[in-house]
């Protein structure tokens, strides 16, 4: 089950950014679509949008504890950016790279927006608060071309595209009916983590001191380069850092 919030109220306090077009009207209109492409495909879903509070606070904790109240696979916030950037972002907790969200980005960016990736949400009420996995969708700019790009295009082609990014990993056994990305996003070299946890590098070495972070098991980084340092492949990511691209540790594949 995944749970669905229409990021905003529909008046008053927690209202969203306006400009082009409204945030909180078309967050509504983005998930009913996302929703209707989920159930089509049998992942079930659990609505926590609301739609008045008598503050912000209020608002952010009645959106938590409608989440909260049943075990979810996914918490999914709709959102529009504001202040005069373009393209998609999503923010995840600490920025975790899961593939879902990845692909969230991409699947957008491929009906013509530009991919701003997935980024760290920890300091965002509703990604530090929900119990499940969370991600908050900045689906484009309100206040940007992008409106009118996302008016011309409409808000089921958005939600067609987030589904598709989701239903691989929320229906345990094959969805009823799989859901099409909308646009073709070209073939990308992706690898996929699956030990608990792996060092990241800033320089194609194995060396400890080019250590500069950790990954988890499911987050997945598009690959652009994979080199052989010593005798083992390594991968460089488009980051810029380097990853093993042994198979004991990582999956490689295309998409
Ligand atoms: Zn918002």
């Amino acid at each position: 089950m995944i749970g669905i919030n229409a990021g905003h109220t529909k008046s008053g306090a927690g209202f969203g950014a306006v400009g082009i077009i409204k945030e909180s009207e078309h967050t509504r209109k983005v998930a009913d679509a996302l929703k209707r492409y989920l159930e089509a495909s049998g992942v079930q879903v659990k609505e926590c949008t609301v739609d008045a509070a008598e503050s912000q606070n209020a608002y952010l904790s009645k959106v938590v504890s409608m989440a909260n109240s049943q075990e979810l696979e996914w918490f999914v916030s709709i959102h529009f950016n504001a202040g005069g950037g373009r393209g998609v972002e999503v923010y995840t907790y600490q920025g975790r790279q899961y593939e879902d969200a990845v692909m969230v980005c991409r699947n957008i960016a491929a009906l013509g927006f530009e991919n701003r990736g997935v980024k760290a949400g920890t300091g965002l009420y509703v990604i530090r608060k929900t119990k499940a996995r969370s991600m908050l969708i900045e689906v484009c700019f309100v206040d940007t071309q992008d409106a009118n790009e996302y008016l011309a295009l409409g808000e089921d082609k958005i939600g067609q595209a987030i589904a598709a990014a989701l239903v691989p990993y929320a229906a345990p056994a094959d969805p009823v009916v799989p859901v099409q990305p909308p646009g073709q996003p070209e073939k990308q070299k992706f690898v996929r983590v699956i030990v608990p946890e792996l060092n990241v590098h800033n320089a194609p070495s194995w060396a400890a001191k080019t250590i500069c972070g950790t990954v988890r098991i499911r987050e997945v980084f598009t690959v652009k380069e994979t080199l052989t340092v010593g005798s083992t492949p390594m991968h460089r990511l488009e980051s810029g850092l380097y990853i093993t691209a042994h198979p004991k540790y990582v999956e490689t594949y295309e998409k």
